[in-house]
């Protein structure tokens, strides 16, 4: 039975405190936006398989990123602003709320994530004042469970699910690194490995893959798609070798490339994520900018 959001919210707020950092929305009746039903998977349990990454476990568009038909048809890494102009965070802002439910170590963990995106990027994460009507939430709900995020600005409450440690769940606040993927997501960036070139760089092992995740490993075709910068294995954007797998030891996608042993990391953003996300938000091209945030990957990109 799936648990209406009503009463998920009525509950949640039993625990709102007043010494909490941010101002926190109003209760609201309805989430915003909805997880659309279709996106969901058959049944409503939290899987995790062996190897399996925890951001993984709800049953949503490539493991933990809320689609509509609409941005399935014309995604890329970066969503593409000249078709989804909504979807992009004017002039970099992005307000948002973290939830009083966090205990303290979970909020530092979301609050250095946050802040390191604004040391890193020309984006900026601002806390939300209130009246903001587009901003992100970013809140541990319990249905679907697990890491996931929306891609790009969806409009008004947005919900961001990072779930902290728990028995049986995912621990989507393991490292500051999976809160920015999730973020990242929010900002409008895609799976790596999701790249219309992929095949040039990893082989896909489909026969390894739990049947009904196999679309996770699906990708995009090069029309609806651009690329400024080069296939990054690297990537805190990338899925780690044995995600989906069926069984331990199978794995579920393997580099090309001689040499390349590790596939993506929750640690920190990779060099080339930086400058993605800096491409992607316009922050290269002020020359001075574009040294400044250059300077900054290279140097603390990992
Ligand atoms: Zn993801």
């Amino acid at each position: 039975m799936r648990r209406p959001w009503c009463l998920l919210i009525i509950l949640s707020i039993g625990f709102v405190g007043h010494e909490t950092r941010h101002i926190l929305p109003e209760v609201p009746d309805v989430l915003h936006p909805p997880v659309p039903d279709i996106l969901l998977g058959q049944d409503n349990e939290t899987v995790v398989l062996d190897g399996m990454d925890p951001e993984v476990s709800p049953g949503l568009f490539q493991g933990d990123m809320a689609m509509t038909n609409e941005i399935y048809n014309y995604w890329r890494v970066g969503l593409k602003w000249e078709v989804f102009p909504d979807k992009l965070w004017k002039n970099g802002v992005v307000p948002y709320a973290i939830s009083p439910l966090y205990d303290p170590t979970d909020h530092v963990t979301i609050y250095k994530a946050i802040r390191t995106l604004n040391f890193m990027t020309c984006v900026r994460f601002v806390p939300w004042n209130g009246k903001a009507k587009d901003y992100l939430l970013i809140w541990p709900i319990k249905y679907p469970k697990g890491c996931w995020s929306f891609v790009g600005k969806y409009g008004g409450t947005q919900i961001v699910s990072l779930q902290p440690p728990d028995d049986s769940g995912p621990n989507c606040l393991g490292t500051e690194g999976r809160a920015i993927h999730e973020l990242m997501h929010a900002l409008g960036v895609f799976h790596e490995q999701s790249r219309w070139d992929r095949d040039k760089f990893v082989k896909i092992h489909t026969d390894n893959i739990v049947p009904r995740y196999k679309s996770n490993f699906d990708k995009q075709s090069l029309e609806n798609t651009t690329y400024s910068f080069e296939y990054d294995y690297n990537s805190i954007m990338h899925y780690g070798r044995y995600y989906f797998s069926k069984a331990k030891g199978k794995p579920t996608i393997t580099s090309k490339m001689a040499g390349v042993k590790q596939l993506g990391q929750r640690k920190a953003m990779s060099k080339g994520d930086c400058l993605k996300l800096n491409d992607l938000y316009g922050c290269l091209d002020n020359p001075k900018l574009k040294k400044k945030y250059y300077n900054i990957c290279n140097f603390l990109g990992v």
